[in-house]
């Protein structure tokens, strides 16, 4: 666990992480101690126990999160939305705080639908909670091994994924996001996906129209021409896996 004093009792207000404090955000826990990181994910003490990841790759997962997102990151040093659109950076930047969002651990079993099927958002689509000063978005990491293993993109890009649809930054009904038969190019239009291969994928393997949907969004001046080169314009009629395991994947 890290180590590190106790938060003010304004943390979200000030802005401070790095530090503990009280919340009973997590279901089935009650009030407990849960560790603020630096720059506003509140996490259940459980994930520091969890046997599928150690705490310093969640840690690091968030860190890695904070650094798509941060507006003053550029590609180039391991940021993205700072170049493609910084508009969004900024408000997903601050969104971590006003959103409230935090990461739960609970108790999960493997026969809970693992990552890849359908029913992805079923284990971890972020749950409101009613908290006293609003809700807060939780990200819940139930059978979440299988989303981790190499096929996808690992645990920075998972919850980077989850963390958008906290933000509310969907595009697409959730039936159609769910969906492994939609079509690619319906595929394409979908915002979170879009935006999680943007920032986690090499051009080549992200498509055009999801780089015009990442860079659009919440701004009044899109980057379209970051969009012009380098990214795939091929439409078929592969399903979404195609985007993740290349031809001849079937699922
Ligand atoms: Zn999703």
């Amino acid at each position: 666990m890290p180590e590190a004093g106790n938060c003010p009792a304004d943390w979200r207000a000030k802005k401070q992480g790095g530090c503990w404090a009280e919340t009973s955000a997590f279901k089935d826990e009650g009030p407990v101690r849960a560790y603020v990181a630096r720059r506003g994910w509140l996490i259940d003490p459980r994930c520091f126990r969890d046997s599928r990841f150690s705490a310093g790759q969640m840690l690091g997962a968030l860190t890695e999160v904070s650094r798509k997102i941060n507006p003053d990151v550029p590609l180039s040093r391991g940021g993205c939305l700072a170049t493609y659109n910084p508009d969004w950076a900024r408000k997903l930047t601050a969104q971590v705080w006003s959103r409230r969002v935090a990461v739960e651990c609970p108790a999960w079993s493997a026969s809970q639908t693992p990552c890849g099927e359908e029913t992805v958002q079923s284990r971890a689509f972020p749950r409101e909670t009613g908290g006293e000063n609003g809700p807060d978005h939780l990200i819940v990491l139930e059978n979440v091994s299988p989303c981790l293993k190499s096929r996808n993109l690992g645990l920075p890009a998972f919850l980077f994924h989850e963390f958008l649809h906290a933000a509310g930054a969907d595009s697409v009904p959730l039936s159609q996001h769910d969906d492994p038969e939609v079509s690619q190019y319906a595929f394409a239009r979908d915002r979170v996906y879009g935006t999680e291969f943007l920032c986690f994928l090499s051009k080549a393997k992200v498509n055009a129209v999801q780089c015009r949907e990442a860079v659009s969004y919440e701004t009044a001046h899109p980057r379209y021409d970051l969009c012009r080169k380098g990214f795939s314009t091929d439409f078929t009629s592969n399903p979404p896996a195609y985007f993740l395991e290349g031809p001849g994947a079937s699922r």
